[in-house]
């Protein structure tokens, strides 16, 4: 079997157009702009890259874009004071704190702050107790945009089993409620797994969210399974020349891709996805504040 390649890339493209088409209709109609506000403290060159594609996605769609850029010795309480600001702040639908924070600053603290209603990213403990709960709520971005490309590639998710592997806070705990919410049968698994090999191979969809390199092989993999490879990680690429790196997943692409019905690729898999759907999240809050009609299929 080979697997047919999920174009992250392509499929983030069509939701950014659902959510610009949306949010055209939602000025012609109400006259209000969804506003995203994302807040950066310190100079984290991986953060400022991501800040800045946000903010330039965040104004292709018909969106404004506010950015806050604070010193990373900026104290605590002026953080917080600026996202109170923000909170009050009607322009301002969706608030987002580029993380990691420095250290002197309280991550939970500093996330829990937002107000609920504008936490585009999912984090706050009230969304996390929503969503665990099967509520309305604002789901994380990564996991979203995995549910969608996984609705998208199979339709009805009921009764599939599904296995996560890792249990961190923004992804794998947020994947494996949204696959409950879908009716999956799930498994968390993680680095105490005991046969992690077994626990993937009964599995229907995969969802890998490890921050480790080509950890999964194929001879894990169900034949047939649809594999989503969240993972990150760069590694040498000495073919490419002295000193050269490339990314790749947490599955090991091309043995995994000789086995799964579907898989997603990376880069272009997953990444993608992630700032598309705080492009749809900050819609959908702004609709919801508005009291007007949510978007069709960008929510979980
Ligand atoms: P994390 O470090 O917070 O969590 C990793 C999880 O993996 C932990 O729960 C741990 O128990 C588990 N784990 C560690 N070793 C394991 C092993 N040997 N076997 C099974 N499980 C093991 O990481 P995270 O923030 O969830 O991110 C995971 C990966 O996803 C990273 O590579 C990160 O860069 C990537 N990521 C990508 C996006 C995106 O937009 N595509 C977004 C977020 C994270």
């Amino acid at each position: 079997m080979t697997a047919q390649i999920i174009d992250g890339k392509a499929f983030a493209a069509s939701v950014r157009e659902k959510v610009a088409a949306h949010v055209a209709r939602l000025k012609d109609e109400s006259g209000i702009t969804p506003g995203l506000a994302v807040v950066l403290v310190g100079e984290d060159p991986a953060s400022q890259v991501y800040v800045r594609s946000k903010g330039k996605q965040t104004v292709e769609v018909g969106m404004n874009s506010y950015e806050h850029k604070l010193e990373a010795n900026t104290p605590e309480a002026d953080l917080l004071a600026l996202i109170d600001k923000l909170n009050n702040d009607p322009a301002v639908h969706g608030i987002l704190v580029q993380l990691p924070l420095p250290d002197h600053m309280r991550e939970d603290l500093v996330i829990n702050s937002i107000d609920p209603a504008k936490d585009v990213d999912g984090f706050h403990i009230s969304n996390v107790g929503l969503l665990g709960t099967g509520q309305k709520s604002m789901v994380p971005c990564t996991p979203l945009g995995c549910l969608m490309m996984l609705r998208e590639q199979l339709g009805s998710l009921s009764g599939l089993d599904a296995v996560v592997i890792g249990r961190s806070n923004i992804v794998g705990k947020p994947m494996a409620q949204l696959l409950l919410g879908d009716s999956c049968t799930v498994t968390i698994a993680h680095s105490r797994t005991k046969d992690l090999p077994g626990v993937v191979g009964r599995a229907d969809i995969v969802v890998a969210a490890v921050g480790r390199a080509e950890m999964v092989p194929g001879d894990w993999i169900k034949p047939g399974a649809t594999v989503i490879d969240v993972g990150i990680n760069r590694i040498d690429a000495p073919e490419k020349g002295e000193g050269k790196t490339r990314l790749v997943g947490d599955v090991h692409f091309e043995s995994a891709a000789k086995v799964a019905g579907a898989i997603t690729p990376v880069p272009g898999g997953v990444g993608p996805m992630t700032i598309a759907c705080l492009l749809a999240n900050t819609l959908t809050a702004c609709c919801r504040a508005n009291e007007l009609t949510e978007p069709d299929g960008l929510t979980a």
